[in-house]
């Protein structure tokens, strides 16, 4: 470096705006061939709009590239190996709105500058409408057009080829250009979010951490039963959080009722407050949204409440906080679609959609449930049943025709006979005809089976559909899954429309899982605004439901791995056995699911299970565990299948006593072998007898 250094020497540039731009495009290009250190093209760029005849640039023997404005005295300074920017005058960020103005390209590209300098992030507007002394001149505007269109170019990634493509990106850009849309140079930022929730939020952090001009729009629609909520989307606010602290209180109540008193304890008369709970829930869900809004600020992402509609591929309308009235366009150079999905109610039962509630009320429902019909077999179905019955509601389950469809099905069953066992009633192949509400207002509802019955609550959780309402997708063509309403993307989380991205729940085919759509969302931003090379990976995702019994699972279940890979090729090491601390107590079954005076204790509460394939070395494809903490057990479990671990690592891996977990460590009976795989000692995942 010092070499090349020493062959520029000291560098005085003071010539005209035409000379000093092509000095500083040939000192970019020197430094590209001679040095292995690359200076930064949006850099130059910068210099290069922001000088004048007053101005000069000096490149010292310590790699920094000092530019000085004569003309308000300002010195700056950036070093070339270190990536840093430091000014000797703070006051020329307020002074000379042009040039602050004018650093759109400096400030995407530099993230020191960006984060350490409040007021040049904050005021990098588009330089075409922002700058007069600049557009004065029509050779450094010309100039600006041209960098613009190629710096789009220099920070996109679009679909993880180096840029290889850009050239048809920069025509693209140019024919939009000339097709009247929206100016290149007069974005009004660089990457718009529509929704706040875990996928749009870490992928508008991410963006703007690496240098973007972000936007974030995020508006709730209340539900049909007009429940609303705030920033943080479906996860904070109507799903895992709420979810989990719920399960966490009905978990509670489990074991106040069945086990404490055999442990000791005598705790009287024990019962629940609904309203208590909710506040609890929801005064932590608002001190969320509440911190959501300060990260959002402190990441120096734009944050409007307002409802968005896409305009065309660069501009988006948006309705301040839903209001109809107040519209607003805004340009983004790129936009990401982030609005989740919804529940959804069949439209052909009768009352359903007036009567019902989803998962989207229950968690700030005024009045506590009551007796509760759930409908669906999803894990949002099975979770809300599960704490419902916990918490000691009556509670029962109408299922269409198998539970926890997708998941592996011994495990499925296995969380469903638990829930009967704790008294929750699964009305099989049986669903809901129509809905009406009695003067008392509780509901009646008549089943398929021609049987009727009354209701508190009737909450349906019968799968969630992609949340488009109102984009205006159809009119940009961007290509859809018309069953879902879910947006189709490419492996880059790109749609039909180069411009336009989609990730988290709304894309077709991604888990709707929180933390997919974080990585998702993460990713994208890094390949568009830090010329990362990454893509999602969507293998081996793990996942835990938090039914009474708990269920964690990560990759292959034992239906998709046989018509995956065929049955002779797979082989499924298991065990079913009973947790140390319930079995200790005996916990007894509910009364309802007890068949005589004999049948008391609940059966085995665990089952682990690993799916491998034989001809590779009985490499493990599939993890599964039934039991408590399922969430804790399958995370990490989850590092090892996707390090590919093999049975035979199991085998040589020494277990934790006594844990539930440990139990994947002693696997030795296999599926195929006929044998009963009901652990024959007592002392949950061990092998202490
Ligand atoms: C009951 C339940 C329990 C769950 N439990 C878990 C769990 O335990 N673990 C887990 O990983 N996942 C869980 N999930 C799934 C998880 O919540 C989602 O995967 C995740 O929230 C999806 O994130 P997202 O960013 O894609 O969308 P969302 O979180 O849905 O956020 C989208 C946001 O966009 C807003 N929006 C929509 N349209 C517009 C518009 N036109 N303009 C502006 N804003 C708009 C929405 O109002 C919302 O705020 C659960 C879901 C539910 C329903």
């Amino acid at each position: 470096m010092h070499n090349v250094l020493a062959g520029f020497g000291f560098m005085l540039i003071r010539q005209s705006q035409k000379t000093s731009y092509n000095s500083i495009k040939q000192l970019n290009s020197n430094f590209e061939k001679k040095s292995s250190y690359f200076l930064n093209i949006h850099f130059l760029n910068f210099l290069s709009l922001s000088l004048n005849t007053q101005s000069k640039i000096i490149l010292n023997k310590k790699n920094n590239i000092i530019f000085y404005n004569n003309k308000s005295l300002n010195n700056y300074k950036y070093n070339i190996i270190n990536k840093s920017f430091s000014s000797s005058n703070k006051s020329f960020s307020s002074s000379n709105k042009s040039y602050s103005s004018s650093n759109k390209s400096y400030s995407s590209s530099n993230k020191s500058y960006s984060s350490s300098n409040k007021s040049y992030s904050s005021s990098n507007k588009s330089y075409s409408s922002s700058n007069k002394s600049y557009s004065s001149s029509n050779y450094i505007k010309k100039m600006s057009n041209e960098i613009n269109v190629k710096k789009n170019c220099d920070h996109i990634n679009l679909r993880g080829e180096n840029c290889s493509t850009c050239n048809n990106i920069i025509e693209n850009k140019t024919n939009q250009l000339n097709n009247g849309f929206a100016n290149t140079c007069s974005y009004d930022y660089d990457y718009i979010v529509i929704g706040g929730g875990p996928g749009g939020m870490a992928s508008a952090k991410e963006a703007a951490a690496n240098g973007a001009k972000v936007l974030l729009l995020d508006f709730v629609k209340p539900s049909n039963q007009g429940t609303k909520w705030g920033l943080g989307g479906t996860c904070v606010n109507v799903g895992c959080v709420p979810k989990k602290l719920m399960h966490y209180a009905g978990h509670m109540g489990s074991l106040f009722k069945l086990d404490s008193g055999p442990y000791g304890w005598e705790l009287g008369q024990i019962k629940h407050d609904w309203d208590k709970l909710v506040n609890t829930v929801q005064s932590h869900i608002h001190s969320l949204n509440f911190s959501y809004t300060v990260g959002l600020r402190s990441s120096k992402v734009k944050y409007i409440n307002g409802l968005a509609k896409l305009k065309n591929m660069n501009t988006v309308t948006y309705y301040l906080k839903g209001d109809k009235t107040k519209e607003v366009d805004v340009t983004g150079k790129y936009i990401l679609i982030a609005t989740g999905c919804r529940p959804n109610i069949p439209e052909d039962v009768e009352g359903a959609k007036e009567l019902s509630i989803t998962s989207d009320d229950i968690f700030s429902l005024k009045k506590a449930p009551g007796k509760t019909l759930v409908v669906g077999a999803s894990y949002v179905a099975l979770e809300c049943a599960g704490f419902l019955n916990s918490l000691g509601y009556d509670v029962s389950v109408a299922v269409r025709s198998i539970v926890l469809r997708g998941f592996d099905q011994q495990c499925a069953n296995k969380v469903k006979t638990f829930m009967i066992e704790q008294g929750v009633l699964f009305l099989d192949g049986i669903l809901p005809k129509k809905l009406t509400k009695e003067t008392n207002g509780q509901i009646k509802v008549l089943f398929s089976n021609g049987n009727t019955e009354i209701y508190d609550t009737v909450l349906y959780a019968t799968g969630r559909k992609g949340d488009i309402e109102g984009l205006n997708l159809q009119a940009l063509n961007i290509n859809m899954d018309k069953n879902s309403n879910k947006i189709i993307t490419d492996k880059y989380s790109c749609t039909n429309i180069t411009s336009i991205f989609a990730v988290g729940d709304v894309s077709f085919k991604c888990p709707e899982l929180a933390p997919v759509c974080i990585k998702a969302g993460e990713i994208l931003a890094r390949r568009l605004f830090k010329k990362s090379n990454e893509i999602m990976d969507y293998t081996y995702i793990p996942t835990a439901i938090y039914t009474p019994i708990e269920y964690g699972s990560c990759g292959y279940s034992e239906e998709s791995a046989y018509a995956t890979f065929g049955k002779e090729n797979v082989e499924i090491y298991l065990q079913e056995f009973n947790n140390l601390e319930i079995s200790a107590v005996h916990r007894k079954k509910h009364k309802k699911a007890q068949k005589d005076d004999f049948d008391i204790d609940i059966g085995s509460t665990c089952l682990s299970k690993l799916i491998c394939l034989k001809n590779q070395e009985n490499i493990v494809i599939g993890f599964h565990y039934v039991g408590p903490n399922a969430g804790e057990v399958t995370q990490g479990m989850a590092l090892a299948i996707k390090l590919k671990v093999k049975k035979s690592d199991f085998d040589t891996c020494v277990g934790i006593h006594p844990t539930d977990a440990e139990s994947f460590m002693n696997l030795t009976i296999t599926l195929s072998s006929g044998l009963s795989f009901a652990a024959k000692g007592g002392c949950g995942g061990g092998k202490c007898g």
